[in-house]
């Protein structure tokens, strides 16, 4: 099949837009400090890419790494306290951006930082102006750098890891390919770091089914995903109708390959079933503050006759949501089937549940009919 794929080079030219996902140990040396001879490859695989008219952006992580070339904090990766992870990413991030920029300088390639939280992709109001602005960003022919806001992301807050973020990106920026770069030349059947008769995965065709069965056998010292993470990022990926490569960030000659459109690495097809960015969102990237109960005839309006959510189904609200905050929908016997954006806070809903619109509309003194009662907007919902 990926000879099928690199002989067709329909394939590669139909990429167009490409998030490339860079692991720390992408940029690292053995001493876990950032490696020139590292960021001369990157650069000079992301030129390459460029050369072939292909539109850039990098989700590069390796600021907490670079803040070691600042700070003198000895404590190895895995014990690192979070106040020690933020300031080491607060002194390293701008290292990191200024170790691209003088890299890329050579290729006159500019470069823009883009910090973003997980709040930032929750909120659909940032999450767009975050497009508008890579939108922009690719039309003046500039990479786009992003990494998380490590400095403000706390525990409760943050991304699980870059992987994560690399997918969300890769639907925010409406891409046709993600590349997660790492120290791994992709999936192995075993751990190839302990077993030398493990086997690379040339392809995988149904990343859900491959999940399920997969064995977590790698995890890195000094980045947070293993590649498990990496290929749930797939999966996320997958279902916004984007294809994946997970290669090695470390082998120039596998990043000429991959320039030169040739698939190495692990090739992830995405799901023909692509569902729209909107829906993507609604699943991956809005945070869920709550959940809607919802008695039989509510559950098969939204279900089968795809119509809005009304107050008058629901029949008990969990959680301490706001107006327009993230919630799930589910039937009395408590399984979830649909998320959406929720129109009203948890507070209101209490009061509102049960009732018909004309009810609502007596309660509320209000002279309007139109949506009165409706809890959450068929448009923006998504059965799960
Ligand atoms: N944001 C972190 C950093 O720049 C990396 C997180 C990750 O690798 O997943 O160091």
């Amino acid at each position: 099949m990926t000879e099928i794929i690199n002989q067709n080079n329909d394939f590669f030219n139909l990429k167009k837009r490409i998030v490339v996902k860079i692991g720390t140990q992408v940029l690292i040396d053995d001493d876990g400090k950032l490696s020139s001879a590292s960021f001369r490859k990157i650069t000079e695989f992301v030129d390459a890419l460029r050369f072939k008219k292909k539109e850039v952006i990098l989700v590069s992580s390796g600021a907490i790494a670079a803040g070691r070339n600042v700070l003198n904090i000895e404590t190895s990766a895995k014990f690192l306290t979070i106040p020690q992870k933020q300031a080491l990413a607060s002194c390293g991030q701008s290292l990191l951006m200024k170790t691209y920029s003088s890299h890329f300088k050579k290729y006159n390639i500019k470069t823009a930082q883009i910090l973003l939280t997980k709040d930032d992709i929750s909120s659909r109001k940032r999450f767009t102006n975050a497009r508008n602005t890579i939108y922009e960003l690719l039309k003046n022919n500039v990479v786009p750098i992003i990494n998380e806001n490590d400095t403000i992301s706390t525990e409760e807050i943050k991304f699980s890891d870059n992987d994560y973020l690399s997918a969300l990106t890769a639907n925010l920026a409406c891409a046709d390919l993600l590349i997660i770069l790492s120290n791994v030349n992709g999936v192995y059947d075993k751990n190839p770091y302990l077993d030398n008769s493990a086997n690379q995965i040339k392809i995988i065709d149904n990343i859900k089914n491959f999940i399920d069965d997969f064995k977590d056998t790698s995890k890195s010292i000094h980045g947070t995903g293993g590649m498990k993470s990496k290929l749930e990022s797939a999966y996320i990926a997958s279902e916004a109708g984007i294809d994946t490569i997970i290669a090695s960030g470390k082998d120039k000659k596998v990043l000429k390959s991959l320039s030169d459109g040739k698939i190495t690495g692990t090739f992830i097809l995405s799901s023909c079933e692509e569902i729209s960015k909107k829906k993507h969102w609604l699943i991956f990237g809005m945070e869920k503050n709550g959940l809607l109960v919802c008695d039989q005839g509510a559950i098969e309006a939204i279900t089968i006759n795809n119509k809005s959510l009304l107050a008058s189904g629901i029949i008990d609200v969990k959680g301490n949501f706001k107006k327009h905050n993230g919630i799930y929908i589910a039937n009395e016997q408590n399984k979830i089937v649909a998320a959406g954006i929720s129109n009203f806070d948890a507070e209101e809903i209490k009061k509102i549940k049960g009732l018909k619109s004309s009810e609502i509309q007596v309660m509320l003194n209000s002279i309007h009919t139109n949506g009165i009662g409706i809890a959450v907007h068929k448009n923006n919902m998504v059965l799960l």
